[in-house]
């Protein structure tokens, strides 16, 4: 299937045909402080991805960036230039068919929410340790 989706103002569109995985929730500091609340984000390839509009880009951290909207400044996606993009799956437009299975970084998640709906909770990548219940 072909998913869309945009920023909030819509100067930036996105299409791919890609068939793409679950989605996973990142909890960590600058994901919070880079959208508001946490992320939830998935891989596409950045060849499978068709972008239209302009990206404004910042480096949060040395090797990753953050593409958003400059006008309405929406979060879109996180790169660490290994080919792909992470899209923000809030940006894609419903139906999404998609469905989260985890959350990392869990150990820097805001103190104002719980996460309740029973999913995989990694302290920090998928490849450690999860949280104690
Ligand atoms: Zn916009
Ligand atoms: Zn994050």
């Amino acid at each position: 299937m072909t998913r869309t989706g945009s920023c909030l103002c819509g100067a930036i569109r996105y299409e791919t045909d890609q068939e793409m995985g679950p989605v996973t929730g990142c909890h960590c500091t600058q994901c919070r402080k880079w959208t508001g609340h946490h992320v939830a984000a998935l891989p596409v390839p950045w060849d499978a991805l068709r972008l239209t509009g302009a990206l404004t880009w910042y480096a949060a951290s040395p090797g990753a960036r953050r593409g958003f909207c400059g006008t309405c400044g929406s979060s879109l996606i996180w790169e660490e230039g290994d080919g792909l993009a992470y899209l923000m799956a809030g940006t894609l437009d419903a139906p999404t068919g998609l469905a989260m299975d985890g959350h990392v970084f869990c150990a820097d998640a805001g103190d104002y929410y719980r996460l309740g709906d029973g999913l995989p909770r990694w302290v920090a990548g998928r490849s450690g340790p999860e949280m104690e219940a």
